[in-house]
């Protein structure tokens, strides 16, 4: 059975694993993220104690990430805020060790990618995957590959139209004050009303701009790619009753034009707890 080393590379987290190509996961290992020389030497430690023959890696990684195969520092983490890890060499160690292919990806073309070829999306030839999250970013599969432009799509960037009782509010998104992330994402509910969604009441009129503002996005992304799948993963949206809402939103901003069953293009994550391991399996077949 050929096997395939995982990583999952989150800002508080990495999560490990080894993985035939059809998911099963014979070991699986976390550790703290602190710094990458720490916690770059516990993963590969961890990995060449697992008597590992791999076909590929696979990582799906915390960014902003240089993903430009020609570029001297592929496979590096560019200028984040996350002390230490600006220019960090995710791919170099794993490289070196073990010889064999390796791919990387942001965790949410990861996510895109296995929620096409396992989850969501499968069988069917197109996907966005948002994550509403402490960002909001988005990766749009069609027919097994990933959009990119200079770089990785940013979705999570994109202007809205204001909530009328939303005017006061700047946003929070250190560039563009007011974008989707600056509006949608947990921070941003954190400022206005000083609790995540989930922890605000029921009736709480929190969870109704959120939609607003997710279900315009919807809308957008809909005009730009009616992707037959939009699935809307991410914290917030554990928010009980939020992606009905954010349906409810886009129908009727789409006023009926997008082509598709709303109650079938606009879903939650098929995949479980295992995403994102999943997701850097998705990016070791594709190396
Ligand atoms: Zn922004």
């Amino acid at each position: 059975m050929a096997q395939y080393g995982l990583i999952e590379a989150g800002g508080t987290k990495f999560v490990l694993g080894v993985a035939d190509e059809h998911g099963n996961l014979s070991a699986r290992h976390q550790i703290p993220t602190t710094t990458p020389a720490e916690t770059l030497g516990e993963s590969l430690a961890w990995f060449q104690a697992q008597d590992l023959t791999p076909e590929a890696f696979g990582i799906a990684s915390f960014g902003p990430l240089d993903l430009s195969r020609a570029s001297p520092t592929w496979g590096h983490v560019t200028k984040t805020p996350k002390p230490h890890w600006s220019g960090a060499d995710l791919v170099g160690p794993f490289a070196r060790a073990f010889g064999c292919p390796i791919g990387i990806e942001t965790d949410v073309n990861g996510a895109a990618l296995a929620e096409s070829r396992w989850g969501a999306g499968k069988g069917l030839g197109s996907l966005l995957y948002l994550t509403i999250g402490t960002g909001v970013g988005g990766g749009f599969v069609s027919d097994g590959r990933l959009l990119y432009g200079l770089s990785h799509p940013e979705m999570g960037h994109i202007r809205l139209p204001r909530h009328p009782d939303d005017l006061d509010f700047a946003g929070a998104c250190p560039f563009h004050g007011a974008c989707l992330e600056g509006l949608a994402a947990g921070p941003s509910i954190i400022a206005r009303w000083g609790a995540s969604l989930s922890d605000l009441p029921a009736d709480h009129p929190g969870a109704a701009i959120i939609a607003w503002y997710l279900g315009q996005a919807v809308t957008t992304f809909q005009a730009i790619m009616e992707p037959e799948r939009i699935v809307l993963g991410g914290g917030v949206m554990g928010t009980p009753g939020l992606i009905e809402q954010v349906r409810a939103v886009a129908v009727a901003s789409g006023a009926g034009y997008f082509a598709g069953d709303p109650d079938k293009v606009v879903v939650s994550p098929g995949l479980g707890s295992n995403s994102g391991l999943l997701g850097a399996l998705a990016v070791a077949l594709a190396a």
